[in-house]
C-alpha cells in the first residue's frame, strides 16, 4: 500500500486559509452560469503556454480565510457557484474541500480545472485531501494545458484536447455552457484590471487572470 508524501506547500498555509493568486467575484466564461472564481498559487507542472505562469511560485502570495471566500460567493445573489483554478488546486485541497462543502450546502455548484489526470486524482499517491475535494465536485475539468493540442474553438469548455470535462454530479449534465476560447476583462474599483478567460494571442507578456497594475 503506497503512502502519500505530504507535499511541503501543505505545512506552509495555515489551516484554514487558502493562498490565493487571484479571485474575482462574477465570470461568465470560466463554468456554467454566473460564478466567483478563484486562482489558487502554486503548480509544478510548467506548461509551455500555461496561460497563468505568475500562479507557479508555491510561495505565500494572498492568504484569504475559507469564511472570507464563502461569504463573498454568498453575498452575490446572481451566483450559481465557484470554480477552483489555478495553479493546482488539489494542491490545497483539504481547505477547498471546505469551501465547496459550505457553498454546496448553501445550494450553489463547484467546479476545479486540475493538471492531474482524474485516474491519478483517485490513487494512493494523490495529494493530500483529493479524494475529500473530488467528492464535493459537481464538474471537474482534468489534465493539463497541453499547447500542441490547443483548441481554438468557441465552442469548447476546454483548452487542449487532452482535457476532459468530468460530469460528477449528473444534475448539471446540461450545463456545459461555457466556452474556452472567450476572454472578460474585470475592471475595478481602483482602475486596475483583471483578464480571464483564454488569451493565448492576445496577451503574450502572460497576464492572463491576475491584475494588471
Ligand atoms: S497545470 Fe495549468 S496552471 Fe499548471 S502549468 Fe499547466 S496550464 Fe499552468
Amino acid at each position: 500500500m503506497m503512502n502519500v508524501v505530504p507535499h511541503p506547500y501543505d505545512t506552509l498555509i495555515p489551516p484554514g486559509y487558502v493562498n490565493l493568486m487571484g479571485l474575482i467575484k462574477k465570470s461568465t466564461v470560466n463554468g456554467p452560469g454566473c460564478r466567483a472564481v478563484v486562482w489558487v498559487q502554486g503548480c509544478d507542472r510548467a506548461c509551455p503556454g500555461c496561460f497563468n505562469p505568475a500562479s507557479w511560485p508555491f510561495e505565500i502570495n494572498q492568504l484569504v480565510s475559507i469564511e472570507e471566500i464563502v461569504e463573498t460567493v454568498l453575498s452575490e445573489p446572481s451566483h450559481e457557484g465557484i470554480t477552483f483554478s489555478g495553479g493546482e488546486p488539489f494542491w490545497q485541497a483539504p481547505a477547498l474541500a471546505e469551501v465547496a462543502r459550505r457553498i454546496k450546502a448553501a445550494g450553489l455548484n463547484v467546479m476545479s480545472f486540475t493538471g492531474f489526470t482524474l485516474e491519478a486524482l483517485q490513487r494512493q499517491d494523490a495529494p493530500t485531501g483529493a479524494a475529500d475535494l473530488l467528492a464535493q465536485l459537481d464538474l471537474l475539468i482534468d489534465g493539463p494545458y497541453v499547447q500542441t493540442q490547443a483548441i481554438h474553438d468557441p465552442t469548447s469548455p476546454v483548452s487542449s484536447r487532452n482535457q476532459r470535462v468530468r460530469v460528477l454530479n449528473s444534475a448539471l449534465r446540461d450545463r456545459i455552457t461555457w466556452a474556452s476560447d472567450q476572454i472578460e476583462i474585470h475592471v475595478l474599483k481602483d482602475g486596475s484590471r483583471i483578464v480571464t478567460g483564454y488569451l493565448g494571442s492576445l496577451d503574450p507578456d502572460g497576464s492572463w487572470g491576475r491584475k494588471i497594475p
